[in-house]
């Protein structure tokens, strides 16, 4: 083997999602899916990691509308977050792109990548969102 393992960071992380993938790092020991990946895990200490796909669909299990945001994405306030459940049982954080009076708990969202809309002043790291499905 000559292809070098790719580090589980962030970065990697994001990487990844510019290559509209969701990746995410499959403990070798016990199985525990982090996404994002982790340095260790969380479950049994392991750090010995492999990179899966991850489905990038999944139900929406609680939200918040920011009218309030941080100076980079108030142009885009009112905005949703929310933790979707994917269908590998993984939980994320993610923006929603739908209008808050769409969005309901428990419905059916998948996963989009774009760049950010927002100005930025901070990595310009492609960002993903979710949409309903
Ligand atoms: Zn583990």
């Amino acid at each position: 083997m000559t292809e070098q393992t790719q580090a589980f960071t962030i970065e990697q992380f994001y990487k990844h999602i510019l290559q509209r993938k969701l990746m995410g790092a499959k403990c070798k020991k016990c199985g525990k899916v982090h996404l994002p990946p982790r340095p260790l895990c969380d479950s049994c200490f392991s750090k010995e990691f492999e990179w899966i796909e991850s489905s990038p669909k999944g139900k929406l299990l609680t939200y918040t509308v920011i009218h309030v945001a941080p100076s980079q994405f108030q142009g885009m306030a009112p905005y949703a977050v929310g933790i979707v459940q994917l269908e590998n049982g993984v939980k994320i954080p993610g923006m929603i792109r739908a209008s808050p009076e769409n969005i309901k708990i428990g419905m059916q969202l998948t996963m989009d990548f774009g760049t950010c809309a927002a100005t930025q002043q901070w990595p310009q790291w492609p960002r993903y969102f979710f949409k309903p499905a």
